[in-house]
């Protein structure tokens, strides 16, 4: 599998403020129905890190993963 440099979402830190989703140039992030952010579109990421500086909680790791 291709890996990139990808926000990883750290769930008992995301306070649900949905600013990542609203950053991301590619759309690539959506709330989950426990209201935290998460990767839907991996293979659009352009390891741009938006999301994790508009992120207020230190809630996203920039961080090397493999996607489908
Ligand atoms: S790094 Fe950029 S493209 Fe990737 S999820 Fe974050 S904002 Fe979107
Ligand atoms: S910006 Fe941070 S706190 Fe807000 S939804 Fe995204 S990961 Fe959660």
């Amino acid at each position: 599998m291709p890996k990139k440099k990808m926000p990883k979402i750290i769930a008992d830190s995301c306070v649900g403020c949905e600013s990542c989703v609203t950053a991301c140039p590619e759309s690539c992030l959506e709330m989950n129905n426990d209201n935290i952010a998460s990767m839907t579109k991996p293979d659009k990421c352009t390891s741009c890190e938006s999301c994790f500086q508009a992120c207020p909680s230190e809630a996203i790791k920039m961080e090397e993963q493999e996607y489908k």
